[in-house]
């Protein structure tokens, strides 16, 4: 959910040279809700990434930092098809820059079938593949769809269910599942911590987090993002209530504070 690089219109004419698209498109993924897309990241997976942001999410984090893309049909509703074909186009530059595909949102699960059709082709094409989930709709991804996953960018936005309910409106126990059933199979996973000074940055819900990760062999990093109010706008925009108008983003010890209690309790935390 880093904004970084060009932005591109999926809708724009097809590419001559785009790859055949008919055998990902099933009845349950013909066209999907999609808020934008950004290319040039380097931050959401490895080597240079295409991020597609999904409509659509059934939380409601208190420190959402896009709100925008909360409702399905507040994106853009883009054939299958042509979404295969403008990933053709970005493919060679993708794997040349030892990349790949990261769907995002939103909640990328919420459209489980267009997501994984999206990925499904990105593999046909060679190249790597990654979502960002809070991991609450995780039981939605079949063996097979996981299969075509290289990389889950996991949320944990707190390791207190009580927190996490205030935080979120949902539970915490569907993503701890679907934390073990990636760690079952060996799946690779970054996890990703929002720090909010008097919210989740209370040394037991970090310490909670962090015992919870230290065992799984699976998780190559723990990244910590410090909150910020660069979203708060399109609260105020939308009408929404934002409870952290005055919330200040951490300082950097309380960021660091937050990272030694990772990497003690043996993470690989950034
Ligand atoms: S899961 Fe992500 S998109 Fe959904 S409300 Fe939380 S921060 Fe926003």
């Amino acid at each position: 959910m880093v904004d970084v690089g060009s932005r591109y219109d999926l809708r724009v004419a097809k590419s001559p040279d785009a790859p055949e698209t008919g055998t990902f498109e099933g009845q349950e993924s013909q066209f999907g809700w999609i808020h934008s897309y950004e290319t040039g990241s380097t931050v959401d997976g490895p080597g240079v990434r295409l991020i597609v942001f999904m409509s659509g999410c059934l939380l409601r984090c208190q420190f959402c930092h896009n709100p925008d893309t909360w409702h399905l049909k507040d994106g853009t509703k883009i054939e299958l098809g042509h979404a295969v074909r403008r990933l053709g186009d970005f493919a060679p530059m993708l794997r040349a820059m030892g990349g790949g595909l990261t769907i995002s949102g939103g909640e990328p699960l919420v459209q489980t079938g267009f997501t994984c059709a999206l990925l499904a082709a990105a593999k046909h094409m060679g190249l790597h593949t990654a979502i960002e989930t809070s991991g609450f709709l995780g039981s939605r991804l079949s063996d097979d769809h996981l299969a075509n996953l290289d990389l889950v960018i996991l949320d944990i936005k707190s390791g207190d269910p009580d927190l996490y309910r205030l935080l979120t409106s949902a539970e915490l126990e569907p993503t701890l599942r679907f934390a073990r059933r990636l760690n079952s199979i060996g799946k690779p996973v970054w996890v990703r911590f929002v720090l909010v000074p008097g919210l989740t940055d209370i040394p037991e819900n970090v310490e909670t987090v962090a015992r919870f990760v230290a065992p799984m062999a699976n998780v190559e990093w723990v990244e910590v993002l410090p909150f910020h109010q660069l979203g708060s706008f399109k609260w105020r925009a939308l009408g929404l209530d934002y409870k952290l108008e005055n919330t200040r983003p951490p300082t950097d010890a309380q960021v660091q504070a937050a990272l030694k209690i990772f990497r003690d309790a043996g993470c690989r935390a950034r």
